[in-house]
Formats: structure tokens, sequence, C-alpha cells
């Protein structure tokens, strides 16, 4: 049994038929990622994942439980928690106050103040600029620090499992390694579980241990991201040839 298991979904816009029986699976502290082109179906697949776009039918397993019909807060509480893309960060709150909203979904046990102040500490190591801007309105960072604020609010709810929607969107070649080198360290220190949607095919296939490829909501590829890397059709249509 893996930890998320997605079996067949089929999700709606009204008559627009966005994802066409999509399945996947992520293993406990696997980075397993999702590529594809623009309007392929990775948002709809990360928001039926959360519950924001309900499937009309298939189902989302987490843990062998059924949490298809859940609402979205009852499925963050069970530790699914998505990092959306960086600007949607709370721009009128501070970096500190921003990170502290990502600590208050956490379930009772877990709301200790100790715990809390230590998994902050844990963010700034691993973002040493939020610790240098934290009294700074979230809305006054660069693009590439909102991200960063982005995973460091999630990371405050200890994921279970984390949902990481387009990090590279938007930012410079460095600031894109640099994310993607804190994807990589903290799925290595602390065996986080990464679901990683992407454009950007060519750093998700380098950090990722599997693939799937999404093209006009069906799953065309799945496999080792080592083997799609090297696979002739993906290097022709997602990688630049
Ligand atoms: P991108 O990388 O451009 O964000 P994506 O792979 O994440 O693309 P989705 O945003 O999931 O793709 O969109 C999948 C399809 O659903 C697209 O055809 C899109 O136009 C459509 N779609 C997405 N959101 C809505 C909405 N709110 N209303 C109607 N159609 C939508």
């Amino acid at each position: 049994m893996s930890l998320l298991e997605v079996h067949d979904i089929h999700t709606f816009y009204g008559n627009i038929n966005a994802l066409k029986g999509v399945s996947l699976n992520v293993d406990e502290g696997e980075i397993v990622t999702l590529i594809g082109g623009n309007g392929a179906g990775k948002t709809t697949t990360l928001n039926t994942i959360c519950g924001i776009t309900p499937a009309r039918s298939g189902r989302v397993l987490l843990d062998g439980d059924d949490i298809t019909h859940l609402r979205p807060h009852q499925i963050v509480e069970r530790g699914v928690i998505q990092s959306p893309e960086g600007r949607k960060i709370f721009t009128r709150l501070t970096v500190r106050e921003n990170l502290e909203m990502g600590a208050f979904i956490r379930s009772g046990s877990k709301r200790d103040s100790t715990g809390i102040a230590r998994d902050m500490e844990m963010v700034f190591e691993r973002f040493p600029r939020l610790k240098e801007r934290q009294k700074q309105l979230g809305g006054t960072l660069s693009g590439g620090e909102q991200q960063m604020l982005a995973m460091g609010r999630a990371l405050m709810a200890r994921p279970r499992i984390l949902l990481l929607d387009e990090p590279s969107m938007g930012l410079a070649p460095l600031l894109v390694r640099q994310i993607f080198n804190v994807v990589i360290t903290l799925n290595n220190d602390t065996q986080t579980t990464i679901l990683l949607v992407e454009q950007n095919a060519l750093m998700a296939l380098a950090v990722a241990d599997r693939a799937y490829v999404l093209q006009s909501g069906y799953i065309t590829h799945a496999d080792t991201a080592d083997k799609l890397r090297h696979d002739p059709a993906i290097i022709e249509a997602y990688l630049g040839g």
C-alpha cells in the first residue's frame, strides 16, 4: 500500500473534462513528479487530491483511507499539505506570521509552542533569507523569496505528503536550482514525501525518484525519473529535443 494512491480520477469544470482517468501513487519517502505542458491538468490533479476540485469519479486514498470526498480542511488535517505557486502567500502578513499560519493547521497535539519554534528554526536554516526578512511583509518579497515562504509555510504544517505546485515558475535559473536543492535536502534529511508538479521537466526529472507525464488529462508515461530522462520521446517533447 502506498502513502497516496490516486485511482482513475475524472475531474470536471462544468462540462470541461480536465482529468480523464488519472492514476498515480506515491510511496512514503519518495519524490514523485508529475510533468506536462500548459493545461495538461497538473494543478487540477493536486486540487483534486486536496479536495478543492473533487473528482466526479475515481478515488483518492491516503494510507488506504478513502479521502476522495472529504472537505479540504479535513484533508489538510491528515497531513496532505499543498505549497501553492509562490504568489499565494499572505501579502499583508509578515514572513514570520505567514510561517505561523502554516503551523495553525496542525492537529492538537502537534500545536505545542516549543515544537513550532523548533520547526521555525528548521525553516530558517533551510531558507536563511526568510530569517533575515522575518519582519518584512510577504507582499514586499521578491518572487523567489515568496516561493521560499510558500514552501516554508507548508513545512510548518509538518506534512505527511508535501504537494509542490510549480516551485520553479517565473524564477531565474539560479533560484530554481536553490529551490530544487531544498527539495532534495528536505527529502534526504527528513524523508518528507513529495509530489512535485512541474513544467520544468529537466529539473523535476533530475530530483525525482519516479515520474508521470500528463497530457490533456491522461497519463501518457509512468516510469523511474531516470528512464524517462533518457527516453527519446520525452526528450523531444519535454526536454527541448
Ligand atoms: P499550467 O501548467 O498551465 O497551470 P496545468 O497542467 O496545471 O497547466 P490545469 O490548470 O490543471 O493544467 O488545467 C487543466 C485544464 O482544465 C485546462 O484545459 C484548463 O483550461 C482547464 N481549467 C482549469 N481551471 C479551470 C476552471 N477554473 N474553469 C474551467 N476550466 C479550467
